[in-house]
């Protein structure tokens, strides 16, 4: 095969910036297919259009009207229209408003069959455009019904004769699992439940993450540290037996940024540019967030940023065990922007009453403010119990400021704790998952922070690594190459032998 041959690529996401995101997989997809593009590559993606995404404010077209997707037993009509996440990356959104047309992203009762829908839409979109890709990219558990379709419904299909899959996992805990019904949505009852020595609840459950994971040609995760932990039953979330035995198809590939859009020296949400070279500009940053967050105005006070989603995996109990004691005795603020889980709203609410003239709280979701928090703080907080990648430092480290996180995932592959002996690193991190090793590590960030030397070191070293996705889309090319040599029969896989598949109605 020849490995420089410019690849047809479709990408299935439920999240794509600019459209509908909740966290890193949007920034992913909205990101990713524009490098791939660069590369030569000719990618497409295809999501749902929820209610919010305005055809008017996005200047989509309509694509294709009245396609028929089938669903079940039957058939449902939709529109199909089109914009891009620019880069000449053509992006087409499946309407339907019965599924999408809702206040949220997630969690409703029939998110298995909203999900399946936009994926089944895409691949009988590429049909109907004549559109014959080579690559299939399914990303989390929402399209990894495709990779599943492919080895059954569609697997003696001509259209799709030479098309390969390959699935991302940016978080394994989330599964999407569901009852015995969505297989006959997904028109795979026949094949039914997995069964599978060593994970036997698979065979009561469809986990759609499992199937992604058993069908696709190819694997990865979003950085090389995940890849080897989800191997493990620590972090394996009960899928570790699948994955190791397919674990010569994982990989881990670091997710990059979009710096084109995350860029100090023309953000137009910041009140200030700046770049290394105009570093004290920085400070206006930092005065115009404590004025939003309602601080006093001290430029010396270190501020400790948080931006992430309220969930337990983000470390909020080690937060939790640690804040009294952070605000009483170490000199600095903090603000935090966030959405998630009711205890988390609750608990910031709280402390954001208790130390009005510490601690700035945003409860809401504000891509705008996040650029404005990633420009004014001086550290950028990140204790995940674990993390598949983690935008949140890279980002932080682009606009100046200093990462403190757990050494885990792919927080452990960007992050090298400060040795103040050798000078080496670019943050402070801790490895145990201990409300103490976090409050030693922010003591020890606030104190090197009172070395504007050494501090000012760490924010150049961040602000001039390369966050971009050069270096990640070609090995996601690469891997893509990879996917079409195993689907070619160059790669012979073990697991469909070991795997028998089984009806078993609930
Ligand atoms: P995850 O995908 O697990 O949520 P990541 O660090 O990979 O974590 O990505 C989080 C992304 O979402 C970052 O771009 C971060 O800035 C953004 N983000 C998280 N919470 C918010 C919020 N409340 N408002 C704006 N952006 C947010």
């Amino acid at each position: 095969m020849d490995a420089q041959k410019p690849l047809k690529i479709l990408q299935f996401s439920a999240e794509v910036t600019p459209f509908a995101k909740t966290g890193g997989l949007a920034d992913v997809v909205g990101s990713l297919p524009k490098a791939l593009r660069q590369l030569g590559h000719d990618v497409r993606v295809v999501m749902p259009r929820y209610g919010r995404v305005s055809p008017e404010k996005f200047g989509l077209q309509p694509r294709a009207e009245r396609f028929p997707v089938p669903l079940g037993e039957s058939s449902e009509l939709t529109t199909i229209f089109e914009g891009t996440i620019g880069g000449g990356v053509p992006v087409y959104f499946v309407e339907n408003p019965r599924l999408y047309d809702r206040e949220g992203i997630y969690m409703y009762p029939d998110d298995a069959e909203r999900f399946i829908f936009f994926c089944r839409a895409g691949l009988e979109l590429c049909k109907q455009m004549g559109w014959q890709p080579d690559i299939l990219h399914c990303h989390d558990w929402h399209t990894a019904m495709v990779p599943n379709w492919m080895k059954t419904i569609y697997k003696d299909d001509p259209f799709f004769a030479r098309t390969a899959t390959v699935y991302t996992i940016h978080n394994l805990a989330y599964q999407g699992i569901f009852g015995f019904r969505v297989l006959e949505i997904a028109g795979v009852a026949e094949q039914g439940f997995i069964v599978h020595p060593d994970t036997a609840d698979l065979n009561q459950v469809v986990d759609f993450m499992a199937r992604g994971i058993l069908f696709a040609d190819m694997i990865n995760t979003v950085s090389e540290r995940y890849a080897q932990e989800i191997l493990t039953p620590e972090f394996g979330e009960r899928l570790d037996p699948l994955l190791r035995d397919r674990r010569d198809r994982l990989f881990g590939i670091l997710n990059g940024i979009d710096t084109e859009v995350l860029n100090p020296a023309s953000d137009p949400h910041i009140a200030m540019n700046f770049d290394v070279s105009t570093l004290g500009r920085r400070g206006v940053n930092k005065a115009a967030l404590q004025a939003e967050a309602g601080l006093p105005q001290l430029p010396h006070v270190p501020l400790i940023g948080v931006i992430s989603r309220l969930a337990d995996q983000k470390g909020f109990d080690l937060i939790s065990a640690i804040i009294d004691p952070l605000m009483r005795h170490v000199e600095c603020q903090f603000v935090l922007l966030g959405t998630g889980e009711q205890k988390y709203h609750d608990m910031f609410d709280r402390l954001a009453k208790r130390y009005p003239d510490k601690m700035g709280v945003f409860l809401t979701f504000n891509t705008p403010l996040a650029q404005r928090i990633y420009a004014g703080s001086d550290m950028f907080l990140m204790p995940s119990r674990f993390e598949p990648c983690g935008l949140g430092q890279l980002i932080a480290m682009r606009y100046g400021s200093v990462p403190v996180v757990r050494a885990t995932g792919g927080l452990a592959d960007t992050v090298q704790d400060y040795d103040p002996r050798t000078g080496v690193g670019n943050g402070f991190s801790f490895e145990a998952y201990d409300a103490m090793a976090l409050y030693t590590a922010l003591v020890r960030a606030t104190e090197t922070y009172k070395h504007s030397d050494v501090w000012r070191r760490l924010m150049v070293r961040g602000m001039k690594a390369d966050y971009s996705w050069t270096a990640s889309a070609r090995k996601y090319a690469d891997l893509y190459y990879r996917a079409l040599a195993a689907r070619a029969g160059e790669h012979t896989p073990a697991e469909y032998d070991v795997f028998k598949s089984e009806r078993v109605s609930l």
